[in-house]
């Protein structure tokens, strides 16, 4: 399918790259690599990658301000579903071209690849690239690499043999500064260490090896630190002893809504999610809600996915 997508690339003058809301490194690197991509490919081409972001992410190459533009191949990528497209479906769309590492949630493209056994949808655009005459160098290759250790928090998670094997010949030919890398990726204020310290000392913990904590406006001002970095802190509660979920609710005032990020090492997740409105992977998901209630029925439901876990482990032992 590599090479239909790079056939579309080809045929349209104007392309839009856009990703999903609540922009984190992978879904920023993968649509800003391939836009980088196709420019240097196709130079005559308007290509653009649209979307809200944060200063936190100010060591990316930029985004491209809105234009007025018509009859676009729209590519978007790593998004499952219509609904978490930060886009405003606006503008017209002669085709489009979903290219995403998320388990399948709907149609809504013209055509779509999806290869969830991928670490991150960097990966697929550096497969993409690899396997049509799109052409790559230094920059491209630099964002890819940053978008696949982040998704893959440092190669912990989902670090195949293959997506291993893309980075290993990315290093090796563009000889990437890893440690400008992860030195971009991981420093964070003192304000975040010191939050981090609050959740270890104040987190809830179920006798089913469910840990969560709720993180409003009281405690994050007290400390300084905004909702959305807040969230991101549940990427840093693994591999505790017993915790088997874990999850950080944190209430975004300005649009009245409760986030709940959620990351698991056994239960699988994204399917409790689901129920809330949310989704994401089968170990790191999420979901919006506006009412505080259904938060609860949502950490209620993850703390019996916990028990359930525990049930089926012991019944396979017994085995
Ligand atoms: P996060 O905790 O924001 O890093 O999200 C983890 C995973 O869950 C990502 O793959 C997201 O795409 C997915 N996710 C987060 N929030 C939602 C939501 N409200 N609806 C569907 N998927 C979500």
């Amino acid at each position: 399918m590599f090479n239909e997508i790079y056939e579309k690339i080809k045929k349209y003058d104007t392309i839009v790259i856009v990703r999903h809301i609540g922009a984190d490194p992978d879904a920023l690197c993968s649509q800003i690599a391939l836009r980088d991509s196709i420019k240097l490919t196709f130079p005559k081409k308007r290509v653009f990658s649209w979307g809200s972001t944060s200063t936190r992410f100010n060591y990316l190459p930029k985004l491209d301000r809105l234009e007025e533009v018509s009859d676009i191949l729209l590519i978007v990528v790593d998004t499952p579903d219509k609904k978490r497209v930060d886009f405003s479906f606006t503008t017209s769309i002669d085709y489009s071209i979903k290219i995403d590492h998320h388990p399948f949630v709907e149609k809504f493209c013209d055509l779509e690849y999806i290869d969830d056994t991928a670490s991150s949808a960097s990966e697929i655009v550096l497969e993409l690239i690899n396997e049509t005459p799109l052409v790559n160098n230094f920059d491209i290759a630099n964002t890819i690499f940053t978008g696949i250790a982040s998704d893959t928090n440092r190669f912990m998670f989902n670090a195949s043999s293959k997506v291993l094997g893309l980075c290993s010949r990315l290093l090796e030919e563009y000889k990437i500064d890893t440690q400008l890398v992860y030195s971009n990726l991981y420093t964070r204020p003192l304000t975040e260490v010191r939050l981090q310290g609050y959740i270890g000392l104040n987190m809830k913990v179920t006798e089913n090896g469910f840990g969560y904590i709720k993180l409003f406006d009281d405690v994050l001002n007290n400390l300084s630190v905004d909702s959305g970095s807040a969230g991101n802190m549940v990427n840093t509660f693994n591999y505790i002893e017993g915790v088997y979920v874990w999850a950080v609710v944190t209430k975004d005032s300005k649009n009245d809504l409760f986030k709940v990020n959620i990351r698991s090492r056994g239960p699988v997740i994204n399917s409790v999610a689901e129920k809330y409105n949310g989704g994401g992977h089968k170990f790191a998901s999420g979901a919006r809600i506006h009412d505080e209630e259904q938060v609860d029925l949502l950490l209620k439901d993850l703390d019996l996915a916990c028990l359930k876990y525990i049930e089926e482990e012991v019944a396979k032992n017994e085995d």
